[in-house]
């Protein structure tokens, strides 16, 4: 019998601690980011894919399409096209996609560019359902940029 009680009054013991370790946490400030609900600022040291960079003055991207970064890319993730047109000094950038599904965001694509053209971005929500809503157009990304 007295191991009976002595049993009940453990177990209702062990209950009252957790319930007030429960209580305290509930009214406690909180400290965790809410997310989705809240974003906290990415530090800008983070690495998410590559981006081509704009001038500030002139708004217009780096790109002089050389192809170094194509080149370099040890994934095979890059492709830089550009054109010859008349009047217009150098080549005109006209495709730079990235595969972002086999980047390895080594970084030597941003380090070999001449340019310093490309950059990594801070969008770290890149959840998906297919592998094509990671193939990205850098080119139309960073005409529609302000
Ligand atoms: S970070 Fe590396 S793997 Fe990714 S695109 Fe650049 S060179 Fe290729
Ligand atoms: S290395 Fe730089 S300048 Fe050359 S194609 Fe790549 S991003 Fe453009």
């Amino acid at each position: 019998m007295k191991s009976y009680f002595s049993t009940l009054f453990t177990g209702a013991w062990s209950l009252i601690l957790g319930l007030k370790v429960t209580i305290k946490a509930l009214f406690s400030p909180i400290v965790t980011c809410q997310y989705p609900r809240e974003k906290m600022e990415v530090t800008p040291n983070y690495r998410g894919h590559i981006d081509l960079v704009k001038f500030a003055d002139t708004g217009a991207h780096k790109c002089i399409s050389c192809g170094s970064c194509m080149r370099d890319c040890p994934s095979d993730c890059i492709v830089v096209e550009g054109e010859k047109r008349e009047g217009v000094k150098g080549k005109v950038l006209t495709i730079f996609t990235l595969d972002f599904t086999k980047c390895s965001l080594c970084g030597a694509c941003v380090e070999v560019c001449p340019t310093k053209a490309l950059d990594y971005c801070n969008d770290y929500e890149l959840a998906g359902f297919t592998r094509e809503e990671f193939y990205f157009d850098l080119l139309k990304r960073v005409e529609e940029r302000e």
